[in-house]
């Protein structure tokens, strides 16, 4: 094994990764650059990785372009249920070794990965732009919360390496240590390939626990190629276990009897599947089976009376139409008081309907959404917008001579807060604006849905600030600025009621859902010599 450590003392404070300016011509030539040879690695096989071998399967899932379907990006070999076994032995397998190397050693797994990442920034970028669509900033984006992932988690296992009991009881040694868990599965979705998947992945075996890592059929490329990294700095094999598979494959996984935990990031209708099937005791299943669950959302923005509305329609429009609405922090629903409803509606509309869609590769700033199937569902809603309520802009599906899966930006007025439209997950570019007759109003309708993941809100008044603080019930709250683009150590992320179990990514808390705390006490002058016995209380 590599010998990577990371003192805690020599690690500079945490702080997040700079974005990267594409108004310089130097940053938009390297981006050109590199989307040109990625470009020549295209369409290339990938395997399984299980216990560091390559396994093929004949049965392939193939990743295209969504602004370019013809164009694939990577074969896939497709793991099925028949993999579930190998890949959770080969992670069972190397479960003792890893879990008793030292967080130091760990961590300095992740901090190299974090600087090769960073290295080949521009590479990273150019996969994301063309696998899953992402214009030049969002796809630079994924590429830093990856990196501050990495960085931050680092740190975090260090911290979490020396927590002590606050109490040492007399006459005894008390510890506490956050020991792993074992086989992990690690479940994410497309929209964020890189950073989510890599940020579970890291959470996990940095923490001592090994890994199936089951990565998104729309973006497997991208998880292999990290993988790839993975392999070479040097990480032993079988701590993380690279297997493409469906449903069929992710169902088997989940209810594997030694696979002790779960991390999934995704739709609710999939998280309620894995919570339900993670709790049937399996035959042979030693353990209840924990899982780490962030969902979806329908996230809301209030633009209160007393809004700045230039920044108002900013915000909106960002929090809507950054990456197609295809973020689970997305602005789905704009609640605007009556007052200024009209007005807010006319700008808004000038607003959206001035974004210019078109390839991602070209950074236009809207792309494509994910693939057909996307497509398809997101032109339901649009056929039950105009029944549900008055399409201002947008409203249709943008043909190309590539085929890709766009839908022009669409803006919905006079949407009911219980209808549909105003309810149900769309992940699309598909705004619905809902009209309230007061603040109290505004906070009513805005928690008036099943999930609670992001919202915001617009007002120059501290006291309604503070109310919403109070009472808008999400997990990722943002006063006077969009609700989109939470950033890791500032913003711990995860959301409320059917958005998932609030983990809180990027958070101080979260490496210890991947954790269990063992105690521990000794009572000295046995073996250890008792130098705090005379301090000891009658008791002992
Ligand atoms: P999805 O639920 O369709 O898929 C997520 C993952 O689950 C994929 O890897 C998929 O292959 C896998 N999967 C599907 N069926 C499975 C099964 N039966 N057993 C095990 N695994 C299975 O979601 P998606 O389309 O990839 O992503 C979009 C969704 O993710 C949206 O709902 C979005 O809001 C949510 N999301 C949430 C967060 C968050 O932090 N809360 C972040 C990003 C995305």
């Amino acid at each position: 094994m590599a010998t990577q450590t990371a003192p805690s003392a020599t690690l500079p404070p945490f702080r997040n990764e700079p974005f990267l300016d594409f108004t310089l011509a130097e940053n938009k030539k390297q981006m050109h650059e590199a989307l040109a040879l990625v470009e020549s690695h295209l369409g290339r096989d990938y395997d399984m990785i299980i216990g560091g071998q390559p396994i093929a399967s004949t049965s392939k899932i193939t990743s295209t372009n969504p602004a370019r379907p013809a164009q694939v990006i990577g074969r896939h070999s497709a793991a099925d249920a028949s993999h579930v076994p190998a890949a959770v032995a080969a992670a069972q397998a190397a479960f003792t070794p890893w879990s008793r190397t030292t967080t130091e050693e760990r961590a300095g797994f992740l901090l190299r990965a974090a600087s090769l990442i960073r290295e080949r920034n521009f590479e990273f970028c150019a996969w994301l732009t063309l696998e899953v669509g992402k214009n030049f900033a969002e796809a630079d984006a994924d590429v830093g919360e990856t990196i501050d992932f990495l960085e931050f988690y680092a740190r975090e296992a260090l911290k979490l390496a020396s927590a002590s009991t606050p109490i040492q009881f007399p006459g005894e040694r008390n510890q506490l240590r956050y020991v792993p868990l074992g086989v992990g599965a690690v479940i994410p979705p497309w929209n964020f390939p890189l950073a989510i998947m890599a940020g579970m992945t890291a959470a996990a075996i940095v923490t001592g626990n090994t890994v199936v890592l089951k990565p998104s059929p729309d973006a497997p490329t991208i998880a292999a190629r990290f993988v790839a990294l993975l392999e070479e700095i040097g990480l032993p094999s079988g701590v993380v276990n690279l297997c493409v598979g469906g449903p069929e494959f992710g169902s088997a996984l989940v209810e594997h009897p030694q696979v002790r935990f779960i991390a999934f990031t995704g739709s609710k209708a999939v998280g309620l599947h894995i919570h339900e099937r993670a709790a049937r005791q399996q035959p042979g299943q030693h353990f209840i089976k924990r899982t780490i669950l962030e969902l979806g959302g329908k996230d809301a923005i209030i633009v209160d009376a007393d809004a700045d509305l230039d920044l108002a329609v900013e915000g909106v429009a960002a929090s809507a139409f950054g990456f197609n609405g295809q973020k689970c922090s997305a602005c789905s629903r704009a609640i605007v008081h009556q007052s200024i409803y009209d007005v807010f509606l006319d700008r808004l509309t000038d607003r959206v309907s001035s974004i210019q869609s078109g390839d991602p590769a070209k950074n236009f700033y809207a792309g494509p959404v994910i693939n057909e199937v996307a497509k398809k569902r997101v032109l339901t809603y649009l056929d039950l917008a105009r029944v549900e309520g008055r399409i201002l802009t947008g409203g249709e599906a943008i043909e190309t001579p590539e085929n890709g899966f766009y839908i022009a930006p669409t803006v919905v007025a006079d949407v009911a807060p219980t209808s549909r439209l105003a309810q149900e997950e769309i992940f699309g570019p598909v705004l619905s604006v809902i009209k309230s007759q007061s603040f109290e109003d505004s906070l009513a309708i805005a928690n008036n849905t099943e999930y609670g993941l992001t919202g915001a809100i617009y007002t120059s008044s501290p006291t309604k600030l503070r109310r919403a603080a109070e009472e808008f019930q999400v997990g990722n709250l943002y006063l006077n600025r969009k609700c989109t683009g939470a950033m890791v150590g500032a913003h711990p992320f995860g959301g409320f009621n059917m958005s998932g179990t609030d983990s809180k990514a990027g958070g101080p808390d979260y490496l210890l859902l991947f954790t269990q705390g063992k105690s521990i006490a000794e009572k000295l002058g046995i073996a250890t010599p008792a130098t705090d016995l005379e301090e000891s209380g009658p008791g002992l």
